[in-house]
């Protein structure tokens, strides 16, 4: 623990320095304390996640951080949200709703939900029993899982698989089966779905548009997804956070859409992709009411509820549905600028349909591996990436780097002057 070992600075939460420590003494105003060196564990860890180190978003943020290079590895936009979402929550933080909301979540963000599923899916989820606002999708996503997996149950996922799913069935004692999207157009295979499905699959877990290859699901995609599950008690988690972000004209099919799906599906969303505040952490769930039951005995024990006045702000900023249509084009623009500067790069652009990521093969300028050219290019170049081997867990690595282009034009310009150079 070499940390614990140096000298701590404590700041508030301006970043102001509060109090430090040395090796010898903590001085906290007028008291001076001894200080001794923090005891390590006095036990062997029997860890829950022994393949599970820190998560590749972080990893590569660090080193973004560190080497003082253009970040577009961790998914996050680089811009900030309209000015009327930080009133609208000042406005209900002033006027006193500062406690605890409801456990399924403040009733106005509950109605503003479902007013925009029921108008963009035609589905009407029941206020009381079927929407759940989370501590963004993660939490949704984990909760489900925890909250209907059984030890020994199996999950199908397909890989490259968002990092959060794996360890989330895995703690709850299921196991994870992996099916291929196969680059380059990483499509599912239905006939391995089919041979996969059998007493044992409790779950499918799946992420349309699709985080890191930027594909989008069809609805031909959800009617084999349907007629696959049909007279099964299979659920499904459809991780749908990019929802409005799906480009050139196409249409989210979301399992919400889908009669047969919708009755089986956890869908899951989150306010931090659509209203550019990643940090905020607030999503939503909706399900069945059968489901919701299940997953609020887990929501009520890990969060029990959500930031309230977040949540009513979002409910007033939800009243516009042109923030959320609107979305596609916003960032359409920046995938079509980011590429076009790309041109002439050595880079080999793969399709980019919905999500704000964009994938690029570099075999033509590098033999490393995705992991080494990824630091490569940090350290050097002066840009980072996502490596997307980090979505498999068995590191197959195909040569393609995953870039965020949620950035200011000038972010991307001055990350593809220098990618251009490479
Ligand atoms: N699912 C996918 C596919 C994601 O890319 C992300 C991260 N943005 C999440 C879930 C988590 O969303 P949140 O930040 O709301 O927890
Ligand atoms: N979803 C974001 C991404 O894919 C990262 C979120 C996180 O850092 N956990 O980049």
């Amino acid at each position: 623990m070499p940390s614990r070992d140096a000298a701590r600075t404590f700041g508030d939460s301006h970043g102001n320095a509060l109090f430090c420590d040395n090796a010898n003494s903590t001085r906290i105003d007028h008291f001076t304390l001894p200080a001794h060196r923090m005891p390590h564990f006095p036990a062997p860890i029997a860890s829950r996640l022994p393949q599970v180190g820190t998560t590749i978003f972080t990893v590569m943020s660090r080193l973004a951080q560190e080497c003082g290079a253009i970040n577009l590895s961790q998914g996050f936009p680089d811009f900030n949200a309209e000015d009327l979402l930080f009133e609208r929550v000042a406005h209900w933080m002033r006027a006193g709703h500062n406690q605890y909301a409801p456990m399924a979540g403040c009733l106005a963000l509950r109605e503003a939900v479902a007013a925009k599923v029921e108008a963009l899916y035609g589905t009407r989820y029941d206020l009381e029993s079927e929407i759940t606002i989370t501590a963004g999708a993660t939490q949704a996503l984990f909760t489900a899982v925890s909250a209907c997996v059984h030890p020994g149950n199996e999950v199908i996922v397909f890989e490259p698989v968002y990092d959060a799913y794996v360890p989330a069935i895995e703690l709850a004692g299921g196991k994870a089966i992996r099916l291929p999207l196969t680059a380059p157009d990483y499509r599912p295979d239905w006939a391995a779905v089919a041979a996969a499905i059998n007493s044992r699959t409790r779950m499918i877990m799946i992420n349309t548009p699709h985080n890191p290859t930027a594909t989008v699901w069809n609805t031909d995609d959800l009617d084999r997804l349907a007629a696959l599950t049909r007279d099964t008690a299979i659920i499904v988690v459809a991780d749908e956070v990019y929802e409005h972000i799906v480009f050139d004209g196409a249409t989210h099919a979301s399992c919400a859409a889908h009669p047969e799906l919708a009755a089986r599906s956890f869908v899951v969303s989150s306010f931090g992709k659509t209203y550019h505040i990643t940090g905020w952490k607030v999503g939503y769930v909706v399900a069945p009411c059968e489901l919701m039951v299940e997953f609020r005995k887990v929501h009520q024990f890990n969060v029990f509820t959500v930031n309230t006045p977040v949540q009513l702000a979002l409910a007033d900023y939800m009243a516009e549905a042109s923030r959320h249509a609107g979305l596609a084009a916003f960032y359409q623009a920046k995938r079509d600028f980011f590429r076009d500067a790309l041109a002439g790069s050595r880079f080999e652009l793969l399709p980019s349909h919905g999500t704000y990521f964009q994938l690029a093969r570099y075999a033509a300028i590098s033999d490393l591996s995705d992991v080494a050219f990824c630091e490569q290019l940090t350290r050097k170049v002066g840009v980072a990436a996502i490596p997307v081997s980090a979505f498999f867990a068995d590191g197959h690595d195909d040569k393609v780097l995953r870039f965020c282009f949620a950035k200011n034009e000038a972010t991307l310009a001055a990350a593809c002057e220098k990618l251009n150079a490479v």
